[in-house]
């Protein structure tokens, strides 16, 4: 992917606040309005060559004290997801501020789509993925908005694999952290 690809325009205008916990992937740093979570990213240094997972190290809410509901779900939503990831479905997942919106665009659609219907220890193809979404032939417009997840984890991008195999993740530099995430949710095989 090139970094020179252009980013979607936001497309929400209520002021935003920017969180940051410990994982153990290390840091998650959260962008949030008080409707709904904008961003939700790892430390934008991790590569394959510095990834050193922790599940040691505890999801915890770095300097802040007076939160929003959506982020004290977001604390909840990682902690059971790294430490009791059985339990997931039975946790609120923190709102998406974009799924609010009353004609979400085909890149949103798919990203709800995948959240809501590919659970941990689940993985699909970008094609079988185009097919839930009744567009068989949108399989490079699928590839296009995991490219583009704006909420890594919590809009599972990292189950969407290629039928011949894991699929890159990020560009291809954190194929270790896909490879991380699967194998948390018990997952060894991609295709
Ligand atoms: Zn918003």
């Amino acid at each position: 992917m090139s970094p020179k690809m252009k980013k979607p325009k936001p497309t929400c205008e209520r002021p935003e606040s920017e969180y940051r916990f410990s994982s153990p992937l290390g840091y998650i740093i959260v962008k949030a309005c008080d409707s709904g979570l904008h961003s939700t990213s790892l430390d934008g240094e991790l590569t394959d060559e510095n990834f050193t997972p922790n599940l040691r190290e505890g999801v915890k809410l770095l300097g802040s004290s007076k939160v929003p509901e959506v982020i004290k779900k977001c604390s909840i939503w990682f902690q059971t997801y790294f430490n009791d990831l059985k339990n997931i479905n039975s946790v609120e997942r923190p709102d998406i501020c974009v799924f609010k919106k009353s004609d979400l665009a085909f890149r949103e659609l798919v990203w709800k789509t995948l959240a809501d219907t590919v659970g941990p220890g689940e993985v699909i193809t970008y094609g079988a993925l185009a097919d839930r979404l009744k567009n068989p032939g949108a399989v490079r417009a699928v590839g296009s908005a995991m490219r583009n997840n704006p909420n890594g984890i919590i809009v599972p991008c990292h189950r969407v694999v290629r039928a011949s195999g894991l699929g890159l993740y990020h560009g291809g530099t954190r194929q270790s952290v896909k490879v991380w995430l699967l194998n948390h949710e018990g997952i060894t095989k991609y295709s």
